[in-house]
């Protein structure tokens, strides 16, 4: 449809960033663009619209661009899901596997409340190590996932597959094969 295509190509692709063989999707374009950044946080905002949403959790560095868009659209607050060391006060953390090694993010202990509901916000879904990794930062708390949502979908590495696998509701407004 119409609102795909114009998000779509609002995104450069970099082809073997930050190594070779990977073509990395940049926002930063769609970000620059007035219309396009707009019509992409209307897009993720809509279904939520009159939902009550606690709090926007926004994983860094990108989802706090587009999830401090959506907290504000829902009159939602905000809380920040950084890599390991970055917050300053209490944590919980969940560590993930990468392709090579591993990765940890956390989350302020005090940022949410048992029983709120949250919908999660980041650019890009590949193989879901992240977004996995967030929710269950989420849930170890005791937030209720309502929703992920994501501006690309990278469907061939599986990432949205193994969320819904965990009972979250994905969304992402385009996918590139
Ligand atoms: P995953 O954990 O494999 O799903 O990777 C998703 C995370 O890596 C997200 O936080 C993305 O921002 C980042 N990421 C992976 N590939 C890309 C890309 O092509 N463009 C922008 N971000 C990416």
């Amino acid at each position: 449809d119409r609102l795909a295509s114009d998000l779509r190509s609002a995104i450069r692709t970099i082809p073997d960033y930050p190594k070779p063989g990977i073509m990395f999707r940049d926002i930063t374009t769609l970000l620059g663009d007035a219309r396009a950044f707009r019509r992409a946080v209307d897009e993720l905002v809509h279904p939520y619209a009159g939902a009550k949403i606690d709090k926007v959790a926004g994983i860094e560095a990108r989802g706090f661009i587009l999830g401090g868009a959506v907290a504000h659209q829902l009159s939602a607050g905000f809380v920040p899901i950084r890599k390991r060391g970055k917050l300053p006060h209490r944590t919980v953390s969940v560590a993930y596997a990468l392709e090579y090694g591993s990765d940890e993010i956390e989350m302020h202990a005090d940022a949410l409340v048992q029983g709120e509901r949250v919908v999660l916000v980041d650019d890009l879904i590949a193989t879901g190590g992240t977004a996995t990794a967030a929710v269950k930062l989420l849930r170890g708390i005791g937030a209720e996932v309502a929703a992920a949502c994501f501006i690309i979908d990278l469907p061939d590495l599986g990432g949205a597959e193994r969320l819904r696998a965990m009972g979250v509701d994905v969304r992402s407004l385009i996918a590139f094969e």
